[in-house]
């Protein structure tokens, strides 16, 4: 297996800070990127990690990697306007990188920059499921009960055993990625299974984990920074 990390930190938005996008902000004093970028390298040393940025922040993330010491070797490629076309720019790169090599064990795990918890044990699932059926995904149940909302304020109780929350790594043998983001971006793909499965392929999906949350409000980044002290890096599952 040829595997690459395509890891999607082309957002600007952060509700944590105004002003740091949040894949930038520090957890355990080392910028959030830094942790998830250790975990797929930690994971397996041999992966190739691509990191999507927006243009504006490549320069600053070069300064960061310089400050911190940070010699996990990833390559840089240029975001786009939405998510969808961050993930087709990263493919677009692994495209051009493996033109001449033999593409049938290439797989490919997108990933949220502000996933930093996220465990070799998930990595490793999701890269062998996909080599072997060729589409992956890891959700969690809620543990909330959850509830339809109307247009006009009307509410209607749902069965939440039907639902679940899907998370990432979402991972791919490389030509049903590149054949799924061949079309124009749709409001409605949100994700990458989302994308795939709109181009007629099946979806597995396998366990993902609690502490693999992303990093959204300041309460996560607590949180995320105890479970690092605690379960001594990015190893730990909750
Ligand atoms: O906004 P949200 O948290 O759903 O974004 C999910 C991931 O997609 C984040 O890691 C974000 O940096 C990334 N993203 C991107 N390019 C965009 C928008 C979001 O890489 N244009």
């Amino acid at each position: 297996m040829l595997k690459y990390a395509v890891i999607v930190a082309g957002g600007l938005g952060s509700r944590l800070d105004i002003n740091t996008p949040k894949q930038f902000l520090l957890l355990n004093k080392k910028p959030i990127l830094m942790h998830t970028i250790g975990a797929f390298f930690g994971a397996d040393k041999a992966t190739n990690i691509v990191v999507v940025m927006h243009k504006d922040f490549i320069a600053h993330w070069q300064g960061l990697c310089i400050d911190y010491g940070f010699e996990v070797g990833h390559s840089v490629v240029e975001g786009g306007k939405e998510r969808f076309d961050s993930v087709k720019n990263g493919l677009n790169f692994i495209d051009q990188q493996t033109l001449f090599l033999e593409r049938s064990g290439l797989v490919v795990a997108v990933h949220d920059a502000a996933r930093p918890l996220v465990s070799k044990r998930l990595i490793d699932v999701c890269f062998d499921g996909a080599l072997a059926c060729g589409a992956v995904v890891p959700v969690v149940g809620l543990k909330e009960s959850i509830r339809k909302m109307g247009v006009d304020g009307e509410s209607q109780a749902v069965n939440r055993v039907n639902f679940c929350m899907v998370q990432t790594p979402q991972t791919f043998r490389f030509e049903v990625l590149k054949a799924s983001y061949s079309v124009d971006f749709d409001p409605l793909f949100t994700d990458d299974a989302s994308v795939v499965e709109a181009a007629g392929f099946g979806v597995r999906v396998v366990e993902g984990s609690e502490s693999n949350f992303k990093i959204t409000s300041p309460i996560d980044l607590k949180l995320a920074g105890l479970l690092c002290l605690g379960g001594g890096g990015h190893g730990f599952e909750g």
